[in-house]
């Protein structure tokens, strides 16, 4: 059988199951050989490899993982889907299907159970309404992995891989960049899904630190004044932080700015990772 990523052989499976896209499911399925292995290669999926993909579709990834990793586990909300998948997988043994939500799956027990504990590449077409809660369980939760490779709305890669002074740094910029760092590795349009999502894509690649690349006290703290600092991005950075419920005063930030270097006026767009580390420790003496 041809693979998935010819249209033709997934337009006959939607047809053979009578299968029916579930928009509240994220369900933009990919149809194009040439992104699939940009994406096996951005992410250096090697024969050493155990992958955990998130929501395989059809399995038309996980055909292009389960032929260069040694495992893959893929985790699939949609039962509808489970029927498809033993059928378009059956030809690989190096392949698991769980019917789960990501979001309820503890992955670091799955990765101690199936990998000893060892990184794992985590690679996926994401389900983009659940982006954020993916990336920032997997950074948070301190489970083992060595990068995650993954299809984004564009914007969101965008926000993912700025710097400070551009429009999309914000407080996404500075949780991914505290854990990982990120590479945008392909801009991919619309007309490489089936349906096609009436945004633009990405696939961005986030390699993750052993440890932060900034020291901070407290790291509460430090995402406590980055979150009030961009909720009010126009706003001077003192008066965001005190509005948006950070438990500090204004004479305290200025005083820290002061002690900084920086201007009272500084809004926190224009704060670097480090500089919010600094300010938080600042503010937590
Ligand atoms: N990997 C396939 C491909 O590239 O063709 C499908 C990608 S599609 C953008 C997202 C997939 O994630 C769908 O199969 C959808 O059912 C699944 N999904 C959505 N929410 C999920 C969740 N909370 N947990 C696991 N899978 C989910």
């Amino acid at each position: 059988m041809d693979k998935l990523s010819n249209p033709q052989v997934t337009i006959e499976t939607i047809k053979k199951y009578d299968f029916a896209f579930q928009k509240k499911f994220g369900q933009n399925f990919l149809i194009d050989e040439h992104v699939l292995n940009k994406i096996i290669r951005a992410a250096g999926v090697t024969k050493e490899d155990m992958v955990l993909e998130i929501g395989p579709g059809f399995g038309t990834m996980t055909q292009y993982l389960a032929e260069s990793a040694r495992q893959v586990v893929a985790i699939e909300i949609d039962k509808a889907l489970i029927p498809v998948l033993n059928e378009t997988l059956s030809d690989y043994d190096n392949v698991t299907v769980i019917n789960d939500d990501i979001l309820k799956v503890d992955i670091k027990k799955l990765v101690d159970e199936r990998n000893g504990g060892r990184p794992v590449k985590v690679v996926a077409n994401l389900p983009y309404y659940i982006t954020t809660p993916i990336i920032m369980g997997l950074l948070e939760g301190h489970v083992p992995v060595d990068n995650i490779t993954v299809m984004v709305q564009k914007e969101v890669a965008q926000r993912m891989q700025a710097g400070p002074g551009t429009k999309d740094y914000g407080a996404l910029s500075l949780a991914v960049q505290y854990y990982a760092k990120p590479y945008i590795a392909a801009n991919v349009p619309p007309n490489c899904f089936i349906p096609r999502p009436n945004v633009g894509s990405a696939v961005i690649r986030l390699d993750l630190f052993d440890k932060p690349p900034v020291e901070v006290i407290d790291e509460k703290l430090m995402f406590q004044i980055i979150r009030a600092s961009f909720n009010q991005r126009r706003k001077t950075l003192q008066n965001s932080v005190v509005n948006g419920g950070v438990p500090v005063t204004k004479d305290q930030v200025v005083a820290a700015l002061n002690e900084m270097g920086l201007s009272e006026t500084i809004r926190g767009e224009a704060l670097t990772l480090a500089e919010f580390a600094k300010l938080s420790d600042c503010l937590s003496a």
